[in-house]
């Protein structure tokens, strides 16, 4: 089983890889984003809460954030499924809860993995981001969408993710250097930090993960 946190600031290619991994591995992506969107979308109160922060491209508290967390985790864990966070944690009292978890359960995270984007890159992919209404892939056009573009993967709508409008990309690099950043030295100083060259296509970058994930202990 492997227990795998993906790193990397907004646009890094964490969910886009997490889909190529999940398969795989026979993983699960457990996207916090996707999660509180859904949230939204249901108009939950959970999803109230967070769309306040989400749409300034702030980051949601961490005690709603730590409040989730066994929600995330705990039924892959009894049904012994690896799983692959994208987008959690984020700040530092997140990554010690989470780890303070699975200290509980008794099991190990297999790695912090950092996809390692240039911010000039990530504000390119971002602000060129289109979404899958239906099922969450994205894809990117530098030179606009065409008219009639619809998901690759499932046929599903296209649209742009209300963070992903320029004041707020800058205002999310801020949030990641500032918050989560920080984790990277924190992952590394556990041992547990990888890192791969996240500029470039998605399958030599899936190929630099794979290569990663060969090594990695398994429990
Ligand atoms: P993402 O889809 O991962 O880019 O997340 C979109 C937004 O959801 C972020 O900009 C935050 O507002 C919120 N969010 C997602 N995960 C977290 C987290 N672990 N901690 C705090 N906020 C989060």
């Amino acid at each position: 089983m492997i227990r795998l946190i993906l790193l990397g600031g907004p646009g890094s290619g964490k969910g886009t890889q997490a889909d190529r991994m999940k398969e795989r591995y026979k993983a699960v992506k457990i996207s916090t984003g996707d999660l509180l969107r859904e949230e939204i979308r249901r108009e939950s109160e959970l999803g109230r809460r967070a769309r306040q922060f989400m749409d300034k491209g702030e980051l949601v508290p961490d005690d709603i954030m730590i409040g989730i967390l066994d929600k995330i985790t705990q039924k892959f864990e009894s049904r012994k499924q690896s799983y692959i966070l994208d987008g959690f944690p984020r700040t530092l009292p997140q990554a010690e809860a989470l780890l303070e978890m699975l200290k509980k359960q008794e099991v190990a995270l297999s790695s912090a993995l950092l996809i390692d984007v240039p911010e000039s890159e990530l504000v390119r992919r971002l602000s060129s981001r289109w979404t899958c209404k239906n099922c969450g892939a994205t894809v990117g056009y530098p030179d606009g969408k065409p008219r009639h573009a619809v998901c690759g993967q499932c046929g599903g709508e296209l649209y742009q993710r209300d963070d992903d409008k320029k004041e707020t990309i800058l205002n999310r690099l801020k949030v990641y250097r500032k918050n989560t950043e920080p984790l990277i030295r924190y992952f590394e100083e556990k041992g547990l930090l990888k890192r791969v060259n996240g500029f470039g296509d998605p399958d030599s970058i899936a190929a630099g993960i794979a290569e990663i994930l060969e090594h990695l202990p398994r429990t």
